[in-house]
Formats: structure tokens, sequence, C-alpha cells
């Protein structure tokens, strides 16, 4: 199957690019690949040598975004243009963040109307997908400029505990900053497949991964079986983190500075001792004293002292271990690996204590603040079918579905879906005593199919006379392990059955493929509501119809006043199908459907309820 990408930036297509594994991160992000030459994953660093990128987002008085370093020092002077941790509001809505929201310095949208949070900057809405995706193509941008080349393609990661919602979030932001995300991997995975766990196919291996972040903590049980990655157990604190460790020694300072006669309710003074004491408690990851000058006074720090401070926090870490262990019903001993994962664990405290905790060695020879990027872009390589040794699924290159009433796309098997794959779903039809179905199948990314490529259409003849919408037409997509496609039909009240054979890719190159993917990212927005309004006016026109042939067939039913209402909505139904005004059109069919309900009720003929559900096809 093809494997194609697209420079979003240029409109261009390149077939030579790079895939790489991007750690979306709550403080931090970074891009990382595996190196051809020595096959050895690497984070990209810039010149000044830094891989890490700030997960911050500051907006000028013009919309414009900065990303990174010049967005972080923006946090001071401009803290409600300035968004951080937005990672920590994807797939959430207003309700999940109520308890949060004093977290946030900048304005969290409050929209009952919208379930999603947005983050509000002068008039302007962000959505976290945006504002993910903005990091994401700051990201792409410097690895192209590393790498120089096109960098289309991606592998990022995101918490265990993240949900299906999150999950899609993280995958539309990857979409929108131009890049083809070829999996979403869990963090503790990529940990893992960093330190070569799970390489090997005939190992079995349950290991813990410890990771300290910025602001947050997790705990990841994982057993490892045959190159399958299962999560045991999750558990953590989403408030606990480098951050705290932080203010401890903020705390700590503040009375001294206070002792001695300093007032430190100026903002400006409390930022100083916060970056500083970040800056001190880094020195004493690798030395036994720091210190600092503040308001003219010396700050000192030793490290027991510091250790003094910070235990209570590094113990709430290790009861979410014991938790973590309990859940997944294992005891210490049957812990076969411990990784370090997350900049904290740099702290000598938090790695002795998580040692004796485990009473095991702790993988810690990687950069912990890397290592999850290290494992995504080895994923990424596994994917690109440079390791061989591993076991690579194909995928489609393209979604593969049928046509449905108004001319819609009904994707069945989506794109990037493993190969061989099988899908099946039910239709009926849109007319009374339709005998034949036209079953078109379509191959492409847009919604409807008058832009997607066709490759075959077949009928299904001699269906049984029934009323429309009774027939159960089930459709059946088998791709195989060639890329050979089987469509079925059968009419499972008759049992009447049609078959065909496609060879999906016959015919298509991979620069036609590659057009119809980026024709289908620039028209991604057009086609949503294109497809919502041709949707609500199929919608629509089938409730007409329906309600049209029930009222000659039981005019007995109803009474004079029922008809004229009945004949005003249908009238104004109408009038917003010629409008295109989808949203009068929802209304104005929910309306229609209440007036008719009762006497479809009344009459309680199946065909009709039948008739009001389900999707039709020609
Ligand atoms: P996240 O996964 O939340 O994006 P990271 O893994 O990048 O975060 O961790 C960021 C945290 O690591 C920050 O709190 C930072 O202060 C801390 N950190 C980075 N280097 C060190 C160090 N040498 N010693 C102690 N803490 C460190
Ligand atoms: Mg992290």
């Amino acid at each position: 199957m093809a494997k194609i990408g697209i420079n979003i930036a240029t409109g261009s297509i390149q077939k030579e690019d790079a895939i790489v594994g991007i750690d979306l991160g709550t403080t931090n992000s970074l891009v990382a690949i595996v190196r051809e030459d020595s096959r050895q994953a690497i984070a990209l660093k810039e010149i000044d040598g830094m891989s890490l990128v700030p997960s911050v987002v500051f907006f000028d008085e013009q919309n414009q975004a900065q990303v990174g370093t010049a967005a972080l020092e923006k946090l001071l002077s401009h803290p409600e243009r300035t968004i951080y941790s937005a990672k920590r509001l994807m797939g959430k809505s207003y309700k999940d963040l109520s308890q949060d929201s004093h977290f946030f310095a900048y304005k969290i949208h409050d929209d009952a109307t919208d379930a999603l949070v947005k983050v509000q900057i002068d008039d302007q809405f962000y959505s976290p997908i945006e504002l993910s995706s903005l990091i994401l193509k700051e990201l792409k941008s410097r690895a192209e400029h590393v790498l120089k080349m096109p960098v289309n393609r991606a592998v990022i990661t995101v918490p265990a505990y993240f949900n299906d919602t999150q999950r899609q979030a993280t995958r539309d932001a990857g979409k929108l900053a131009g890049l083809d995300v070829l999996r979403i991997v869990n963090e503790p995975t990529a940990a893992s497949l960093a330190y070569g766990i799970g390489l090997d196919p005939n190992e079995e291996k349950t290991v813990a991964v410890y990771d300290l972040g910025g602001g947050t903590f997790d705990v990841s049980i994982l057993k490892i079986n045959q190159g399958i990655f299962e999560v045991l157990a999750t558990n953590g604190d989403t408030y606990l983190g480098g951050d705290d460790l932080d203010r401890a020694l903020v705390v700590y300072w503040k009375e001294q500075l206070e002792k001695a006669g300093i007032a430190c309710d100026h903002s400006s003074i409390l930022q100083q001792l916060r970056l500083s004491a970040e800056q001190a408690k880094k020195e004493l990851s690798s030395a036994s004293t720091a210190s600092t000058i503040i308001a003219g006074q010396t700050l000192n720090i030793d490290i027991e002292t510091f250790e003094g401070l910070i235990q209570p926090l590094i113990n709430r870490t290790l009861q979410s271990c014991q938790q973590a262990l309990q859940d997944a019903q294992l005891r210490i001993d049957q812990i076969d690996s411990v990784i370090m994962v997350g900049g904290s664990t740099r702290v000598p405290a938090v790695k002795n204590s998580v040692r004796d905790f485990f009473k095991n060695e702790v993988n810690d020879s990687l950069n912990p603040d890397e290592v999850v990027a290290l494992g995504a872009a080895i994923q990424a390589d596994i994917l690109a079918g440079n390791n061989t040794d591993m076991l690579l699924l194909d995928i489609t290159p393209l979604s593969l579905g049928i046509e449905t009433l108004g001319g819609l796309m009904d994707v069945l098997i989506p794109r990037n879906a493993k190969i061989p794959n099988k899908a099946g779903r039910q239709y009926t039809t849109s007319q009374d005593g339709q005998s034949n179905l036209l079953i078109n199948v379509y191959q492409g990314e847009r919604d409807q199919v008058a832009h997607n490529r066709k490759l075959a259409s077949f009928s299904l003849r001699n269906i049984p006379a029934m009323p429309a919408g009774l027939p159960k037409i089930d459709i059946q997509f088998l791709l195989d392990a060639d890329g050979i496609l089987k469509v079925s039909a059968t009419e499972l009240r008759s049992g009447l059955a049609q078959e065909i054979s496609i060879k999906a890719q016959y015919g298509l190159d991979d620069s036609m493929v590659e057009q119809m993917l980026l024709d289908s990212l620039t028209h991604a927005k057009d086609d949503m509501q294109m497809r919502a309004l041709i949707e609500a006016s199929t919608e629509a026109e089938q409730m007409i119809s329906t309600t049209e042939k029930f009222l000659s067939k039981y005019a007995e039913a109803i009474n004079k006043e029922e008809l004229e209402q009945t004949n005003i909505q249908i009238e104004q139904l109408k009038n917003r199908i010629a409008l295109k005004d989808k949203d009068g059109i929802q209304k104005n069919t929910e309306l229609l459907n209440e007036i008719t309900r009762p006497f479809a009720e009344r009459v309680m003929d199946i065909a009709l309820k039948d008739a009001m559900s389900g999707k039709k096809i020609l």
C-alpha cells in the first residue's frame, strides 16, 4: 500500500519525508527520529542545543501566535494572553474542568451550548485542539529545519489514561498541523520501547513506568507479551509535579526573606523566587548546595534541607504506585522493570525513593524528558517499515465506503485502517416497492461521493416488494491482505445476496492518492457543513414524503385541525430546505415529527415507523 505525505505549508506533495515521534507534553514537547545511519533514536535539537519546546502559546494583539520559549517568557508580562497546559483541556467540557478553573490564569470560555471548552483571548476563541496544533506545527517546522526535509507523518504520544475523546482530539490537532498521525501511542508504552522493552516478540514482562513531569504524575503498570502492550493499571495525580517541588522551595525561601524584613507580596519578587527555585532545584540534582540572590539577599539551600521539604510530595507519588499495584493485583516482586520518565525524576531523592519502594534498580540511563519521544520515534520507525524484525501491518491509504442518499460518502473502512480488515453495516431502501438497489463503492476522504473516486458499482436485483425502509440490506466490506476489496450485499429478510470483488488500488498511483488527501484537508470544513446540510435535507425530505403518504392513506385517522397544522409545517419545512438553512431544517423536521408522531401511534403502522429511521441507499 502506498504511504504518502503532503506538505501543507507549501501545498506540495513529497515523496521523501521523515516519520517522527512526538511527545506532546503538558509542560514540554519534543520531536525525535530514528537515524537512518546509526539506527539510533535521537531527540532533534536546534542549534541552541535544546530539544525541549515549552508547551506554551502566546497570542499578540494581532492574534499572531508564538510558541515555545518565546511564549514562556510572556507568561510574566501577559498572563491572560499566554496559554500553558493546553493538554489539560484536551477533550474536556467546561463541566469537567469546573474543579480546576483556578489553575488557569487565562480565560476559559464557559459556553453552555458548546460542550467542549475554548480559551478566550480578546474576542477570539481557541479550542484546545487548535492550541495543541500550534505546538505541533512548531515542532514540525523545527524538525523540518533540522532534518532539511519535509515532515508529514508522525506518531504522537498521550497519557495511558486518555479516553477516546482526548485521543481523537490529539489526532485532530495533528491533522490540523498538517501531520498524518499514523498512530497515537501511550506514553508509558513509548518509554518502554525506548528501553528496548517489547521489541522482542518472545519476551514476557511486567513493567512499572513512573512519570513525574512538570505538573503531573502518572504511574502505569504494563504487561508486555508478544509485542502487545496491555495497560493493567494507571494511577497518579494530575496536579503533582516538578512545579510543586519548586513551590516547596519558594515557601522556604520566602520565609527567610520575610525574616530579613523583605516584603514578598510583590509579584515580581514572587516570580523571581519561582524561577530561582526551579534553577536551584535543577542544580541540586547534581550538586549538594545551591544559592541565589533576591532583593540583595543571598538565599541558600542544601540537599538535605531540600529533600526534607519535598519528601511528603514524593511519598504521595509512592501511594499512587501502591494503589496501581493493588489495582493490577500484583505484588512488588512481580514487577520486572521500573522505568523513570519525566524531567523531575532527575531529582536524586525521587530516584532513591522509587528504587526503595520497588526494591529494584530503575531504568534511568536515557534522558528522562526525552525518553517518551524516543520511544515514539521507534514506533514511527517500525511503522515506516524500516525495522523489519517487527511485524508490520499494512494500512489502507484512503477510506472505503458506499454512497448513501443525497450523494454522501458513508465510510465502512476508514483510511489508515489495518489490512486485512472487515466491516459491515445495515441499510435500507428509500422507495416503496423498490426492487433494485444500486450499490456504489467509493474511495476517498471527502464527504460527497462526487469528490471521491468510484471503484465499482453493482445492483442487488429482484428484492421482493416492500415499503420503503423495510428491507434490511446488509453490506459487508472484506479487505484481504493483498488489498483486494470484496463487497457483498444481502437483503436479510429474503436472503437475496450479491457480491463483487474490487482491486481497490487499481489505477490509482501515489500522486493521485496524495492529491485526494490534500483536497480532503483543504476542504474539510466546507465538507462538514455540506454533509450536515445534505443529511438534514435528506431526512427532512423523507419525513415530508412519509407524512404526505400517510395523509393520503389514513385521512380518516386525523382531524381537520391536525391536517391544517401538518400542512403548514410541511410548507415551512420545504421553505427551509429551499433556503439551505440547516438549523432551520432540523428544527422544523423536529416540529413536524412531533406533530405527526401521535398519528403514527394511532395507526400503529409499522412501515411508517420503520421508514422514519435507517440509512437509505439510492
Ligand atoms: P511534562 O511531561 O509535564 O511535559 P517534563 O518531563 O518535561 O514535563 O518535566 C518538566 C519538569 O522537569 C519541570 O518541572 C522541570 O523543572 C523538571 N526538571 C527538568 N530538569 C530537571 C533537573 N535537572 N532536576 C530536577 N528537575 C528537573
Ligand atoms: Mg511527559
